[in-house]
């Protein structure tokens, strides 16, 4: 089979012939059909987080089981799955208090999952996932059935961004009808939380982005304002929708310690602000702790939305069905496989939200 390898961070990928063996117990084959290209693939070919090379990332993906490790599994051959990076075991202390992204004692994947090139080298499927590729095996406990009348394309959105934004505003800010919301950075974590903070019913919505072409589309899902961020200044023009008493809960997209920092001055007294995008290793930043302990406010970090996939995503995909959730318009543009390095291209330009590649 194909996959796209990184050999060097910062350089294009290339598509080379790597084969995968069997899937281990609990373990299953997927055929991908489409994956979305994340900012996190992103910040690893760049290095942001170093990692082991040569290395195949993607991890946002949809696909059909083609094989299963255990005959008791409850997929089999044939089942169309989203595939997610979220690898948990299910049953240590983390997973049985619902915080799954945080499993402490997650499955090791087994011999077969290792892809290998022609001449045997071994190559890191990063993520526990490898989609940019035809096959991967993943374990079962990170894919979630696909219904037949959804495309693969737009299955694959929910593997990351969507369930990350949905999950920070569910889980982890738990905004409350009638509540004020900034949202910092309208890519696609940005968006979805903005879509969720609408369901939760959010009374002012206040999507924050440098690009001014974020405004369409965060208006589209359910923001109400929308201030383009071309200087620290603004800021305050943002804080000056809530009539600068500041919003109950900014959810912060964006991977940078500056950002977040200065983020907190849209707060209000006992506010929260949730930390969702992945600053790169060593960021740093000061804030002025006196102001949390002042105005009793709350900084929060989650991983993946604090997810819980199997709950969330049929949640989504029912939503999306009784169109209260927003999928389609989220793909800002489509390239086979052997494009995937202008796919990556894409993905970094500001005006898209979602880049997807398919595989046939
Ligand atoms: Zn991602
Ligand atoms: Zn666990």
């Amino acid at each position: 089979m194909k996959a796209a390898i990184c050999r060097q961070f910062r350089a294009p990928l290339e598509i080379e012939t790597v084969a995968i063996g069997k899937p281990d117990a609990g373990e299953v084959k997927i055929s991908i059909d489409a994956v979305a290209i994340c900012h996190s693939d992103v910040s690893f070919i760049h290095g942001y987080w170093g990692g082991a090379l040569p290395a195949i990332y993607g991890h946002e993906a949809a696909g059909t089981v083609i094989e299963i490790g255990s005959p008791s599994s409850e997929f089999g051959k044939g089942d169309r799955v989203i595939v997610t990076l979220m690898r948990s075991c299910g049953g240590c202390s983390v997973c049985s208090g619902g915080a799954e992204a945080l499993c402490a004692i997650p499955p090791a994947s087994g011999e077969g999952a290792t892809a290998r090139t022609e001449d045997g080298e071994a190559v890191w499927s990063a993520m526990h996932t490898g989609a940019f590729a035809e096959q991967v095996i993943v374990h079962e406990r990170q894919i979630v059935r696909l219904p037949d009348d959804m495309p693969s394309d737009i299955g694959a959105l929910i593997g990351c961004g969507v369930i990350t934004g949905y999950g920070a505003v569910r889980h982890v800010a738990k905004i409350c009808k009638g509540e004020t919301v900034a949202i910092v950075g309208c890519g696609g974590v940005g968006v979805n939380a903005i879509q969720a903070a609408r369901i939760a019913g959010a009374s002012i919505i206040t999507a924050i982005d440098t690009s001014p072409s974020k405004q369409a589309i965060s208006r589209q899902l359910g923001a109400t304002d929308f201030v383009r961020l071309a200087e620290d200044a603004d800021y305050e023009k943002a804080r000056a929708v809530t009539d600068d008493t500041g919003y109950d809960a900014v959810l912060v997209a964006v991977g940078s310690a500056s950002v977040i920092s200065s983020a907190l001055r849209l707060l209000k007294p006992g506010g929260r602000l949730v930390v969702m995008g992945l600053p790169p290793s060593g960021d740093m930043s000061e804030i002025e702790m006196t102001n949390l302990a002042s105005y009793g406010q709350t900084i929060i970090g989650t991983k993946m939305g604090m997810a819980q996939i199997r709950q969330d995503i049929p949640e989504i995909i029912s939503l999306y069905r009784e169109g209260k959730w927003v999928l389609d318009e989220l793909i800002s543009g489509r390239f086979d496989f052997n494009q995937i390095n202008d796919a990556i291209a894409a993905a970094q330009q500001a005006e898209n939200v979602r880049i997807i590649v398919t595989m046939r």
